[in-house]
């Protein structure tokens, strides 16, 4: 992973690209989500925050209706078109999240003709880290602004979860744009995703001699074709039998009733998420209460649910948690939407290089890929940067 550019280090590659200064360069992030894992898809509560990585983007409005677009992470070089032939089935690769964006905005009446765009990004990609997420909310922020459209952050979480579900094809929640656009520095958003309401949750690891390690399995996923829609299938199945508008509505004291009405894998299903949506209330609680350092337990817990009940871990991602558990960790879990991507460990600053350690000889001797590992803390969220 490089170092992240300045935004005038952004501007210079998007002059070297285009030719021209861009208007502006903005900056959204990536996120860890600290617990509450395939809960924001049945109307439940998420705690994410955001990280020192970011997708930054330049851009340029043109007068006319060509649009044209560049990544500077090895992607096939400039990709251009005419907005005229702007359609879901026409976006393909990469350039349907910043497209995507443009689409839905343009769908409610945001007037955005042609403009030159070019991404630079230190989101890891597919790790489970929401580099797509990153990529819409600085794409809204920016098009948000220069085209006067005063949407709201609340909006513009929506219309990046519109450009990901109905252009890319992810039937994902507003956890990830939530992140990306509400977050602060030092702090967690606590989001009910029925209302849409949020707060902001101090989280100042360092204070407490805490760190949040990730640890990138490289395992990566497929949310558009992979078992991501089927989890969520099963969930709108079991709130059907249910009788209820959303898992959001079954409480753990109904579970015992629920076992009855579901068959086995339909109630392992909706016993992570109702189970999870509690760890993600009570993870709040103790934060208050407590401080971070008490919430470990709330963190493994979560992980043991999402390997046994939603099945949606792998043994990369179990063999991470289980080392940093074994090495000092207080917590550890999966993160993401999981089949792959990143597990987090919490744990004091001063074990960092045993757990670290630790995991990269557990994975060499388990004949996996080296795993990626670095640290990250609560960052803010999308802004405009030049
Ligand atoms: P995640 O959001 O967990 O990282 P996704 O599969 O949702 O994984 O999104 C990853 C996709 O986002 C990549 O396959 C690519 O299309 C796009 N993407 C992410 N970062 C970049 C980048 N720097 N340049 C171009 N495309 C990117
Ligand atoms: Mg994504």
């Amino acid at each position: 992973m490089s170092a992240a550019p300045g935004p005038a280090q952004v501007a210079e590659k998007f002059a070297a690209a285009f030719g021209q200064a861009p208007d502006g360069v903005w900056s959204a992030p990536g996120r860890v989500n600290l617990i509450g894992e395939h809960t924001d898809y049945n109307d439940g509560f998420v705690l994410p925050f955001a990280i020192d990585r970011t997708a930054q983007v330049a851009i340029r409005l043109r007068a006319d209706n060509t649009a044209r677009l560049l990544s500077g992470y090895g992607h096939q070089g400039v990709v251009s078109l005419e907005m005229a032939t702007l359609s879901p089935e026409t976006m393909k690769g990469w350039t349907a999240y910043p497209l995507g964006v443009v689409w839905v905005l343009r769908q409610m009446g945001v007037d955005i003709g042609g403009f030159d765009l070019y991404l630079d990004s230190t989101v890891p990609t597919g790790a489970g880290l929401s580099s797509s997420a990153a990529i819409e909310c600085a794409v809204a922020s920016a098009f948000n602004e220069l085209c006067g459209a005063g949407l709201t952050a609340n909006q513009l979480v929506l219309v990046g979860q519109r450009a990901e579900n109905e252009v890319v094809g992810a039937p994902t929640g507003i956890l990830d744009q939530s992140a990306s656009l509400l977050a602060t520095g030092g702090h967690a958003v606590f989001l009910d995703c029925r209302t849409q309401e949020s707060r902001l949750v101090p989280l100042d690891l360092a204070a407490a001699g805490l760190l949040v390690l990730v640890v990138d399995t490289k395992v990566t996923h497929a949310h558009a074709t992979g078992g991501y829609a089927a989890r969520r299938a099963s969930c709108e199945l079991g709130a059907e039998v249910l009788g209820v508008a959303a898992l959001r509505d079954v409480a753990a004291a109904d579970l015992a009733v629920a076992a009855g009405l579901l068959d086995a894998q339909t109630f392992r299903r909706v016993r992570h998420v109702v189970t999870e949506d509690q760890r993600v209330l009570d993870t709040v609680a103790v934060l208050a209460d407590a401080g971070p350092a008490a919430i470990g337990a709330l963190l493994t817990a979560s992980h043991a649910s999402m390997r046994d009940d939603f099945d949606i871990s792998c043994d990369e991602l179990d063999l991470a948690v289980e080392t940093a558990l074994a090495n000092g960790a207080l917590g550890a879990r999966m993160t993401g939407g999981g089949f792959g991507g990143s597990a987090i460990a919490l744990i004091p600053a001063a074990e960092e290089p045993r757990v670290r350690a630790a995991v990269v000889r557990a994975f060499a001797d388990a004949g996996f890929t080296a795993p990626d590992i670095f640290a990250v803390s609560p960052a803010p969220g999308a802004r405009r940067v030049l």
